[in-house]
């Protein structure tokens, strides 16, 4: 055995090990029990041979140590540079929802009404003939009753027919049946009707109305408290209009228009190159109503109005179409 080689390459195997997995196999190899250098130290049987070897296994296992604490030492780098935390890294995002524009306008709808004392009723939307036409003194042959108008749920000659409501009307008979005057509600929720879909109209939507029963309730009562809310609605710079007009359960009836957000009088398609959008319908509480609740039209007087929920977001938001709110595109609804 040449012992100066044999040192010279276990040297160099030592120091060039990579990893703890090397050194270790190194180290095997040449200090091990079955090693070349093992096995000439259980031969020594020379002063010389041992003055030789010992101090050449001395050198290994020193030099074995010394890689051993640099590779861990390197390896708790590595570790640390790697598990390190860049606190100044942007956070997880989390997608945030927003409301949709519909209930954007219920809100501040029922704010601006809570705020003047009304109380707010959201009923049933299946409804009876009796409660959705013949309370609210419709007309026998008025042509929201036939079947190409409105949602039939029951074939219409049953009786008590079963319908989608038209309007949110029937919750004021609801509410005048089971308490006396005075009463200040609106009724918020959906209504269904067999329209074409077009850009204002869908067949389903949703309606706020208001009601007001309490002596002396005049017509100026009722314009000033439109007005107030459609300012709400709307902001102060929006004009609003009243025009007559005819409902059966109002009497007499107007219709409140408001200035088009959209041309600013120039004329659009959404207000049909008029300037104006007509925003629903309002009027004083027709006797034949109060009678028909048991109400005496010469003590209680009172007023109603309403209006669409998406007709209000459209002129609010400047949407020109009805169907966005009803399609659910979350490119459209992210954008409130
Ligand atoms: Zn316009």
């Amino acid at each position: 055995m040449d012992a100066r080689a044999l040192e010279s390459e276990a040297t160099s195997a030592i120091s060039g090990s990579s990893s703890l997995e090397e050194l270790e196999a190194a180290r095997i190899r040449f200090l091990g029990r079955k090693s070349e250098l093992s096995q000439a130290l259980r031969d020594v049987r020379d002063r010389e041979t041992g003055q030789l070897l010992n101090p050449i296994k001395a050198h290994l296992e020193q030099a074995v140590e010394e890689r051993k604490n640099a590779l861990e030492r390197a390896e708790l780098d590595r570790k640390l540079a790697e598990e390190a935390v860049d606190v100044t890294l942007p956070g997880e995002e989390h997608p945030v929802g927003s409301l949709h524009p519909t209930t954007h306008i219920r809100r501040l709808v029922e704010d601006a009404f809570l705020g003047l004392g009304y109380e707010i009723v959201d009923d049933r939307e299946v409804e009876t003939v009796h409660y959705n036409f013949d309370q609210l003194a419709f007309p026998p042959a008025h042509p929201t009753r036939s079947p190409r108008d409105t949602f039939f749920i029951d074939p219409f000659f049953i009786d008590p027919a079963r319908l989608l409501r038209t309007e949110t009307s029937p919750s004021q008979i609801h509410v005048m049946e089971a308490k006396k005057p005075p009463i200040y509600m609106v009724s918020i929720g959906r209504v269904y009707r067999r329209d074409e879909i077009t850009p204002t109209r869908f067949p389903i939507f949703h309606q706020f109305e208001g009601l007001a029963v309490d002596r002396g309730i005049t017509l100026a009562d009722l314009k000033g408290t439109l007005l107030h809310v459609m300012k709400v609605l709307f902001g102060e710079d929006r004009q609003v209009r009243f025009r007559t007009h005819y409902f059966p359960f109002t009497e007499p009836s107007i219709e409140p228009d408001v200035s088009c957000p959209n041309c600013d009088f120039k004329g659009c398609r959404m207000c049909k190159f008029t300037g104006w959008i007509e925003l629903g319908g309002a009027g004083m509480v027709d006797p034949a109503v109060f009678e028909n609740v048991g109400l005496d039209p010469e003590e209680w007087s009172g007023f109603a109005f309403g209006c669409g929920l998406e007709r209000a977001a459209q002129l609010r938001y400047d949407i020109t179409e009805i169907r966005p709110f009803w399609e659910n595109d979350l490119r459209v609804l992210r954008q409130f």
